[in-house]
C-alpha cells in the first residue's frame, strides 16, 4: 500500500553527490527523520518517489536539481562593497555566512567572488542547482493526529505538546 496524504513518515536517508559518492547529509543513527507528507516538509521530487514506497523498503531515489533545491538562480547574485563586510575577518570566495534578511529570516549566503572592493554573494540554496542522490528506508508510517496537523509538524509519541501552531517548536 503507498504511502498517503497526512500521515507521519520516518525515513532514514544517506544524501550523496551522484557525481563523487560524497555524503552530503545523513540522519543520525536511530534518529530517523520524521515528516507529514503533503505538506511540504521535504524536497517534492524526494516526497513523490516516498509516496509510492511501503513502509520498511528501501530505495535509491535520484533527484534532479529542478525537483531538489531548484535550479541555479542567475538573479540571486548580489553584489556589495567590501566594506559592509568588514566585520568579518579573512574573507575569502566561497566562503559561507550568515546573517539575516529585511524580514529578519536566517539566510547564509556564499561568497561568489571578490574584485576588488567589490564582493559578489551568492544568496542560492547550497544545493540548487545539483542532482542528489538518497538512499532512504521507510521506518513507521501512521496518520498523522488532528493535533499534528494543525501544529505543522510531528510530535514524539505519547508526550502532549504545550505550543501553538505559530510557535515553531521542533518535537
Ligand atoms: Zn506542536
Amino acid at each position: 500500500m503507498a504511502i498517503e496524504k497526512n500521515q507521519v513518515v520516518e525515513l532514514e536517508y544517506t544524501l550523496r553527490d551522484p557525481q563523487t559518492g560524497e555524503i552530503l547529509d545523513q540522519s543520525p543513527e536511530g534518529n530517523p527523520l520524521k515528516f507529514i507528507t503533503g505538506t511540504g516538509q521535504i524536497i517534492p521530487g524526494l516526497e513523490k518517489e516516498i509516496m509510492q514506497m511501503n513502509c520498511g523498503e528501501s530505495k535509491e531515489i535520484l533527484v534532479k536539481a529542478a525537483d531538489a533545491y531548484g535550479e541555479v538562480n542567475p538573479n540571486a547574485f548580489q553584489t556589495i562593497n567590501k566594506s559592509e563586510l568588514s566585520n568579518i575577518p579573512d574573507l575569502k570566495e566561497g566562503m559561507v555566512l550568515s546573517g539575516q534578511d529585511p524580514q529578519g529570516h536566517l539566510i547564509t549566503v556564499r561568497v561568489h567572488k571578490i574584485e576588488g572592493e567589490n564582493v559578489t554573494l551568492d544568496l542560492n540554496h547550497p544545493m540548487a542547482g545539483k542532482d542528489l542522490l538518497f538512499e532512504v528506508k521507510i521506518c513507521d508510517v501512521r496518520p498523522a493526529t488532528d493535533e499534528e496537523l494543525a501544529h505543522g509538524h510531528v510530535h514524539d509519541s505519547e508526550q502532549d505538546c504545550n505550543c501553538n501552531p505559530d510557535c515553531g517548536c521542533k518535537h
